[in-house]
C-alpha cells in the first residue's frame, strides 16, 4: 500500500454498514478514485459534504478497485450547491456524467473542468442554473473528447448553411445537412438551435437563451448515447422534475 495525495473533488457518498462510507472522488493526478472510509459519517460537520474540493490522502492498493480512505482536507466546501435543489441537481448531473464516463480522459483538464464547474453552479443565481448546467456540461463533454460537430455534415462533409435545418445524428455525433436530414431519425436541430449550441461549446449562455428543457433533454440524450451506455442518467430526471415548462 502506498500512501497517495492528490487534489480531489468528492462526487458520491454512499453508506457502507453502519458507520462505514464508501467516497468516489474525481482526483487531478488519477482520474476516479474510490476509498472505504471506515468509523466516518458524512453530511453535517463531516467535512464530507458532496461536491467539496480538498486534498484527498488514501492508501492506494494496487489491483484493487477501493482504496483506504485516510483523510479529506476540504478546501472548498461548496454549501452554496445545497442550499437550492435546482444547484444540487445541476452538480448531480455533472458528477453522474463523470462517474458515469469513467474519468478516463486528460484527468488535470478534466479535473479543473469539473471544478470551475462546481464552483459556477455554487455561484449562480437559481434562475441562471439551466444555463451554467448547459455551458459547463458541453465543455466537460468536450474536455471528455466528445465535441459534437455542428457545422459540417457527418455523413457527405457538406458545410451547414447558417439557415439550414439539420437533424443531430447522435452515432456520427454531428449535425446532418438538410439533403442527408431526411433519412435520419434523430432531433430536428434548427439554425437557432445550433447557434445557441455553439455559444456553450465556447464557454457562454446565449443571452437569449430559449427553451432551456429541449436543451437539457439533448444534452441528456447525447450523453446517454456516447458516455451513458442505454440509460439515462436519473439526475437529468431529477433536474426536469423542478423546471418549469418551456415556453412555446
Ligand atoms: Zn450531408
Amino acid at each position: 500500500m502506498a500512501v497517495t495525495h492528490t487534489a480531489a473533488l468528492l462526487l458520491r457518498a454512499h453508506p457502507y454498514g453502519e458507520t462505514s462510507r464508501v467516497l468516489r472522488f474525481l482526483t487531478r493526478d488519477r482520474g476516479i478514485v474510490g476509498v472505504m472510509a471506515r468509523g466516518v459519517r458524512s453530511g453535517k460537520g463531516s467535512g464530507l459534504d458532496t461536491f467539496a474540493g480538498g486534498r484527498l490522502t488514501y492508501y492506494h492498493k494496487e489491483s484493487r478497485d477501493l482504496h483506504s480512505f485516510k483523510e479529506f482536507g476540504v478546501e472548498r466546501s461548496r454549501r452554496g450547491l445545497g442550499r437550492h435543489p435546482l444547484r444540487l441537481a445541476a452538480a448531480s448531473v455533472l458528477a453522474d456524467l463523470v462517474l458515469r464516463h469513467g474519468g478516463d480522459a486528460d484527468a488535470h483538464a478534466l479535473f479543473d473542468a469539473l471544478d470551475g464547474a462546481f464552483d459556477a453552479l455554487a455561484e449562480a443565481a437559481v434562475d441562471t442554473v439551466p444555463g451554467a448546467l448547459l455551458r459547463e456540461g458541453w465543455q466537460l463533454i468536450a474536455v471528455l473528447g466528445y465535441h459534437p460537430s455542428l457545422d459540417v455534415c457527418p455523413v457527405c462533409g457538406a458545410t451547414l448553411k447558417a439557415d439550414d435545418m439539420g437533424r443531430f445524428d447522435f452515432e456520427q455525433g454531428g449535425v446532418r445537412c438538410p439533403g442527408c436530414a431526411e433519412s435520419s431519425g434523430g432531433p430536428r436541430l434548427g439554425p437557432g438551435a445550433r447557434a445557441q449550441l455553439e455559444t456553450f461549446l465556447a464557454g457562454s449562455v446565449p443571452a437569449d437563451l430559449q427553451r432551456p428543457r429541449a436543451h437539457l433533454q439533448f444534452l441528456s440524450d447525447f450523453v446517454t448515447h456516447h458516455l451513458a451506455g442505454s440509460r439515462s442518467l436519473e439526475s437529468f430526471r431529477v433536474l426536469a422534475a423542478l423546471l418549469p415548462p418551456d415556453e412555446a
